[in-house]
């Protein structure tokens, strides 16, 4: 079903409700959980009271209609939780648990309020899993396409954050989950979608994309992996999230630490899917993890004395190490002893 052209729907055009009627039609089942959110929606701005030991960490991230996601094969209720997790990942990436959220959005009225309720109804269910509050946004109308925006606050003692610049000489460098599948979850909807443009009547089985289409529409935030660490008792040296790809994640974690990275390909943790999927389009996978990006998993550093507590844990990976001060980033061969400097290939905006 498609919310945006599907004539023989009943659907509420925006004027109907107008924007603050709208605005709580929208909000009003969702439930505050966390003691730190005093005042949420309702007011000129919410109120949040973290205890005295706790620092706030805050971070944005706007989604663009055709530029961050195609309408046509992204349904709006996977919209409004990828949304969320886009945002969460980096409050998991500073090692911190992330607390409340606020949402803006522009529309224009090619929208319907059953749209939006399919939004929010991806919202929801993202607050819920990850026991967050919406505790306000901002609405308003747009001349094309959607725009929808999304900060995300959260709280971490100050011995727990972890930056981008604390990598050192000789940390391992280690992975969450596995690499490149969004990518190709992406590569996979597109091709169907340019299938279905040429001809309407194929329906296309895409069962066995599943996985790769999961990670594409559904992304998870690093929340096991957050709590993973602290079980383990692993502070890492520096973390990042891995939003646009592993190389240009390993070149920010070597800028800001002035440290040079070593990764080993034969390490690069990939599902089969990947693989398989992969060589039916005839790119490496490899390429994939490195240059694809939307996997939302963290890419952190770890002390070597740290090495007992995570080795041979199924949800991470060591991929490389720190190497020396002012280094180039490197990616090392499978079976040869070849080096090729890492360059970042991954989603640049203004490209
Ligand atoms: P103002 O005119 O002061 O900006 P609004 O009418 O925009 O106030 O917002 C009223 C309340 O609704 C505020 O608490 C605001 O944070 C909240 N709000 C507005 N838009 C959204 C939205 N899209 N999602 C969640 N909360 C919203
Ligand atoms: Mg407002």
């Amino acid at each position: 079903m498609n919310m945006l052209e599907d004539k023989n729907l009943n659907l509420t055009p925006l004027e109907k409700l107008g924007e603050f009627k709208l605005i709580s039609h929208l909000t009003e089942t969702f439930e505050i959980k966390n003691p730190s959110t005093q005042k949420g929606i309702g007011d000129d701005a919410a109120v949040l009271n973290f205890s005295g030991d706790e620092k706030t960490v805050i971070s944005s991230d706007m989604l663009v209609e055709g530029v961050h996601f195609n309408l046509a094969y992204v349904p709006l209720k996977h919209l409004g939780y990828k949304a969320v997790m886009v945002n969460l990942s980096d409050i998991y990436a500073m090692n911190a648990q992330p607390t409340q959220i606020m949402v803006s959005f522009a529309v224009s009225n090619r929208f319907s309020v059953e749209a939006l309720e399919e939004i929010y109804a991806g919202i929801k269910i993202a607050c819920k899993n990850y026991e967050i509050d919406l505790v306000g946004g901002d609405t308003t109308s747009s001349t094309s396409g959607l725009i929808l925006n999304i900060t995300a606050i959260g709280k971490a003692k100050e011995e727990d954050l972890t930056y981008r610049d604390g990598a050192h000489e000789n940390d391992l460098l280690v992975v969450s989950g596995d690499l490149g599948a969004a990518y190709l979850g992406l590569q996979v909807l597109e091709r169907e979608n340019h299938v279905f443009k040429v001809n309407p009547n194929v329906q296309p089985d895409l069962s066995e994309y599943e996985y790769l289409i999961g990670r594409q529409l559904k992304p998870e935030a690093g929340k096991h992996i957050y709590q993973l660490l602290k079980d383990l008792n692993v502070k890492p040296t520096s973390m990042i999230d891995v939003s646009d790809g592993l190389s240009s994640e390993i070149i920010h974690l070597s800028k800001h630490s002035g440290y040079g990275f070593k990764i080993y390909e034969e390490k690069i943790p990939l599902d089969p899917m990947v693989i398989k999927t992969a060589e039916e389009f005839g790119i490496n996978p490899v390429t994939c993890a490195l240059n694809g990006g939307e996997d939302y998993e963290l890419l952190f550093t770890i002390k070597q004395e740290d090495y007992p507590r995570i080795k041979g844990n199924p949800h991470l990976t060591v991929i490389g190490h720190v190497t020396e001060q002012n280094a180039e980033n490197y990616l090392m061969l499978k079976g040869n002893d070849q080096a090729v400097p890492l360059v970042a290939q991954g989603w640049n905006s203004f490209e």
